[in-house]
């Protein structure tokens, strides 16, 4: 395991973050034994490709460990494969169709790892990555052991799963097999969708806010007239009201007021509460 005094602001798609001293890089197996020294008494954060996280412009005074380890199993066992919790989703894809195997053409288009998606329990077009979870392997961070959890025992919901002080090492992930056509053109007309209606992944972490359960986000911003709405250099998209995109320098501050005004004119239009899908680390003062 290699710790380094890194810029989060290289490890996030937003490209905001100070430094911090105490960064790990989990590269290999072997390394996981180390990870029982470190103290997880203090603050510490688990980072993924960082696609859906915003740290604050501060520096971080905690711990990060970013699991890089990326192996993918070579064969299926019964339609079930292990994949390494760092795994690139776009790669877990690519791979997938490459066995002609169907339920990850979604995954071509969301730039996080396999640990971020299970954490985020992510999805789009009507998937959502849980469904395709057996168990987990994950280094408890309380009991510093390494555990397995099956699926059956996690709860999990839209953009959310419940598993606290974990830093998930593999999954095993099942697949069917499939038509190559069949996947390909999945994989083609879900790339489409994105390019027609969603800005590219620079500087923005996908959709700020969650959907609810009779509500869009993005037509709720949209319908309060705040498309385009602008911020210190972070704007709500033109082209999807529920991503907000910064510029070159732009401040995390900004994010984070963006954010806040957005809520509360939703509220005030609408008198709904949207909840963010992004994740706020640090601190922010308005
Ligand atoms: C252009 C763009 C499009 C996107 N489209 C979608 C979409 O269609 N659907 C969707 O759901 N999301 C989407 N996202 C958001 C994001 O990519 C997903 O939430 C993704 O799953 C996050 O993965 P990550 O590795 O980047 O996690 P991070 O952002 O690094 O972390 C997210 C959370 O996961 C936790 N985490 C990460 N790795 C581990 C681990 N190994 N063990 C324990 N916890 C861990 C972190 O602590 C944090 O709580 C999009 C983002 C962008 C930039």
């Amino acid at each position: 395991m290699i710790k380094t005094t890194t810029a989060l602001k290289k490890n996030t798609t937003y490209r905001f973050g100070g430094i911090c001293n105490d960064f790990y890089t989990l590269n290999e197996k072997s390394e996981i034994d180390k990870i029982h020294n470190l103290n997880f008494d203090n603050e510490y954060f688990i980072l993924g490709k960082g696609s859906n996280v915003v740290f604050s412009d501060n520096n971080y005074e905690g711990i990060v460990i970013q699991n890089k380890m990326e192996n993918i199993d070579t064969v299926f066992t019964n339609d079930s494969i292990n994949v390494d919790a760092g795994v690139y989703l776009p790669n877990l894809s690519r791979y997938l169709k490459d066995s002609d195997r169907t339920g990850g053409e979604y995954l071509l288009g969301i730039p996080g790892t396999v640990g971020g998606a299970i954490k985020m329990n992510a999805g789009c077009y009507g998937y959502e990555f849980m469904d395709s979870v057996n168990f987990l392997t994950y280094f408890d961070t309380v009991d510093k052991k390494i555990k397995n959890i099956n699926r059956k025992n996690i709860k999990y919901s839209y953009r959310n799963t419940e598993i606290k002080n974990a830093i998930i090492l593999s999954a095993n992930l099942s697949f069917i097999k499939e038509d190559p056509k069949k996947i390909n053109n999945k994989m083609i007309e879900f790339t489409k969708h994105r390019k027609n209606t969603q800005p590219s992944a620079i500087y923005n972490a996908g959709s700020v806010f969650k959907n609810g359960p009779n509500y869009y986000a993005a037509e709720l911003i949209e319908r309060a007239g705040l498309k385009g709405y602008e911020i210190d250099g972070v704007k709500v998209s033109e082209k999807h009201s529920n991503f907000f995109i910064a510029s070159k320098n732009a401040k995390a501050l900004a994010l984070y007021k963006l954010v806040k005004y957005v809520k509360e004119q939703v509220k005030l239009n609408y008198d709904i509460e949207l909840k963010e899908e992004i994740i706020f680390i640090g601190e922010f003062v308005d």
